[in-house]
């Protein structure tokens, strides 16, 4: 496992910003190639560990001679992110000078072809960490964002060119459920990653073994060894299953048994009053229409002082608020319904 260093400029003189890239060569030129990375919300650390048990498991295989295809791994994506606090408060999800969110404004490339990139010297350092970024992933056949959510179930986020065909990634993984979604007018990683390939040729774009994804590792402070080890666990099958390395000692997985449904069946629940939550619900539930998800208390004691929420049809809760401040209008939580949304804001990309 080959170790190097990616600096990028900072936007004044004197600050530059660094991060490791680990490669390891595949034996087989025709094997498929992986990409991983995470913490491209720098926060987002259940990837990070899953990482960290996952390249042990690399190193044995590369020992042994069963690394197939080449494999890019970058554990800390964000270096910019990872070091903006404010007020002693970590801030990983927008760069501070630019207020843009770390998993938007990517290129979007009419296809695979680093030559394509926009001139990384005319953005600010994000955009130039954006522009690495996909040129490090860019002609893998499998990429990987790794994230998490607030609170919530472990899922992702695919392109729906690539389902069912990737339903053997979601259960090699063991991720309780898929969205789908087609569009993508914001330029997330992900969108990056599956994009340029819409209007290829089918040789070039692979539909049928292409695996691009945004994995949400469940919350924020799932962030925990055992979570880890299987998290690592589910990335090795996943490279096993896709030929990426070989293993001829790992079961043959089954079928994918969680929840796939589009991203137009979400609702978000804003919460009409500001106040303290207190949830029904937690994720993975399945509730019925009409079912209380929530109470928002914000006058507390008085007539009328609380407010509740329902279940706009029948579904599964994916993700909550881990904390319990709420003001009105932000969202209480994801519902995956089992029906179209009735909320026009359903439909776009959330992470
Ligand atoms: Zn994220």
């Amino acid at each position: 496992m080959q170790k190097s260093i990616e600096r990028i400029a900072g936007d004044s003189d004197g600050v530059s910003y660094e991060f490791p890239v680990f490669r390891l060569t595949g034996a087989d030129k025709a094997a498929p190639s992986a990409y991983l990375q995470a913490a491209l919300h720098a926060g987002e650390l259940p990837g990070v560990v899953a990482i960290d048990a996952l390249i042990p498991m690399l190193s044995k295989a590369e020992a042994e001679g069963r690394i197939k295809g080449n494999i890019t791994i970058v554990p800390w994506a964000n270096p910019i992110g990872r070091a903006q606090y404010h007020f002693g408060e970590h801030q990983g999800r927008f760069h501070l000078g630019t207020r843009t969110n770390f998993n938007r404004g990517f290129p979007l490339l009419a296809a695979p072809d680093a030559r394509l990139l926009p001139d990384a010297n005319f953005g600010g350092a994000d955009q130039r960490l954006k522009s690495r970024l996909v040129q490090l992933s860019l002609g893998h056949d499998v990429v990987l964002d790794l994230h998490c959510d607030d609170e919530g179930l472990a899922y992702l986020y695919v392109h729906t060119s690539l389902w069912p065909a990737m339903a053997d990634c979601a259960a090699a993984m063991g991720v309780d459920a898929v969205v789908l979604w087609s569009e993508d007018t914001d330029g997330t990683f992900e969108g990056a990653s599956i994009m340029p390939y819409q209007n290829a040729s089918a040789d070039v774009a692979k539909l049928d073994r292409r695996v691009a994804t945004t994995v949400e590792y469940r919350g924020i402070l799932d962030v925990d060894g055992a979570l880890a080890s299987a998290d690592a666990a589910g990335l090795y099958r996943l490279l096993a299953m896709r030929g990426v390395i070989s293993d001829t000692t790992l079961p043959a997985p089954g079928p994918f048994t969680g929840v796939a449904a589009p991203l137009e069946n979400i609702d978000m629940m804003p919460a009409p009053r500001a106040g303290a939550v207190l949830y029904d619900v937690k994720p993975g539930d399945r509730v019925a229409k009409g079912a209380r998800l929530a109470t928002i208390v914000h006058a507390p004691g008085e007539a009328d002082g609380r407010t509740e929420v329902f279940a706009p049809q029948d579904g599964i809760i994916l993700t909550r608020r881990s904390r319990r401040i709420i003001r009105a209008g932000e969202d209480l939580l994801k519902l995956v319904g089992d029906r179209k949304s009735g909320d026009a804001r359903s439909g776009t990309l959330e992470d």
